[in-house]
């Protein structure tokens, strides 16, 4: 009899794959994974389909459409003040999540050892354990999810050759701002780590405050993958397109695991892309006051509940405390509580620790979502 030994012993159906489907069965609100539910811009609809139409159909150019190229190196000069070379230094990739993928097959050998800062996103570790490297996690400080910089500075060895950071921070939704990026780079300075830079929520950053991009930050920026989503920027969660600006050496290397991967992104995707980012630079302008907007309106709401809980500084996620509602239950159970009796689903924080702080009380929301859909979560999230 043959057995298979998984290389991936403790990882299941990802939370919010589960929650989205306990949702459904349960009539519930989805405000658990994270994606819109409001329609993309319809100017972008309309150039997918002419793409589709225009017969833009078969393998774009492995490293993606150099049109689109382009416009992202525009968008980071603009943004950033970075002059980046579109053709070795921009890859377009089906999604951020095969983007960070490659990075860490790219640079993680057998033994290394790759920094998280707990809560943290549930894909880089079977990456870096797919890679045959392991994870070293370091918790964010409470109660504002800060980086406690003697903790990481105390998890590097000999061995680490990467670290992740993440910001705007999902889920927490706080910032890394231009010292905290001045501090990691003193951190590594004279020493062989490099960057993944999960950036995927730039555009989704409140009160004014600007996000400190790697972009923007000349020394880390030489040993950083930059990645990003045109499906959270573009509310096309299910576009699966992203793409990774890196120094041409880091990105020689990851398209040679790219181009292994998936090859390429989808061409009549791309194309809209680069028309609509061409044609509606207001979009990205306009994108923190739409989502602030929405931040505002789902924080009144909570304001009439029994939840405690601080205005998320960026993202599209709010945590919010529930120990004044059911202390009994731990977060897994409470965001089961709340999708099948009270029809508001939500995800657990814990789920994103490797050692979640005893006695954690918080759910996170996601906002993403029609004013309509807001006002009735707020009603049955302030009748509990
Ligand atoms: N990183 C973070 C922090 C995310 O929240 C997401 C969103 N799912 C991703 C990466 C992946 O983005 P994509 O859907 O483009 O793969
Ligand atoms: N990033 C999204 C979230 O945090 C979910 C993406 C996914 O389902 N993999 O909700």
């Amino acid at each position: 009899m043959m057995q298979l030994i998984s290389k991936l012993p403790n990882v299941g159906t990802t939370i919010f794959t589960r929650m989205s489907q306990l949702a459904a069965e349960a009539g519930a609100l989805n405000l658990s994974q994270g994606f819109p539910d409001f329609d993309s811009p319809a100017a972008l609809i309309e150039a997918a389909v002419k793409h589709l139409r225009a017969g833009h159909n078969q393998y774009a150019p492995m490293a993606g459409l150099p049109r689109l190229r382009e416009q992202v190196a525009l968008k980071v000069a603009g943004l950033y003040g970075r002059g980046v070379n579109a053709d070795t230094e921009v890859t377009i990739v089906p999604g951020a999540t095969e983007a960070i993928f490659c990075a860490v097959q790219a640079l993680i050998r057998s033994g290394d050892e790759a920094i998280v800062l707990d809560p943290c996103y549930d894909s880089y570790e079977p990456a870096v354990e797919l890679a045959g490297g392991r994870c070293i996690h370091v918790p964010l400080a409470l109660p504002a999810f800060t980086v406690d910089w003697q903790r990481l500075a105390d998890a590097i060895t000999p061995r680490t050759r990467l670290i992740f950071i993440n910001s705007p921070h999902n889920p927490s939704g706080a910032l890394l701002g231009r010292a905290d990026l001045d501090q990691l780079a003193a951190l590594i300075r004279d020493r062989d780590i490099y960057l993944i830079s999960d950036e995927v929520y730039e555009h989704l950053v409140f009160d004014g405050v600007q996000h400190a991009s790697v972009l923007a930050h000349e020394e880390l920026y030489q040993r950083s993958f930059v990645v990003s989503s045109f499906g959270k920027t573009y509310h096309v969660t299910g576009w699966k397109t992203g793409y990774v600006v890196a120094p041409p050496v880091l990105t020689a290397e990851l398209r040679k695991v790219h181009q292994f991967v998936t090859f390429v992104a989808v061409t009549p995707l791309q194309h809209a892309l680069a028309d609509f980012m061409a044609d509606h630079p207001e979009h990205i302008a306009q994108l923190p006051a739409f989502y602030q907007a929405k931040r505002d309106l789902f924080c009144d709401q909570l304001r009439g509940s029994r939840f405690s809980f601080t205005p998320t500084p960026g993202t599209y996620f709010q945590l919010a405390d529930y120990s004044a509602i059911r202390s009994d239950l731990d977060d897994v159970a409470m965001a089961e509580w709340l999708t099948r009796e009270q029809g508001v689903a939500a995800i657990p924080v814990s789920v994103f620790y490797q050692s979640p702080p005893p006695g954690m009380r918080l759910v996170r929301f996601c906002f993403a979502k029609r004013e309509e859909t807001l006002l009735q979560a707020g009603e049955k999230l302030s009748a509990i």
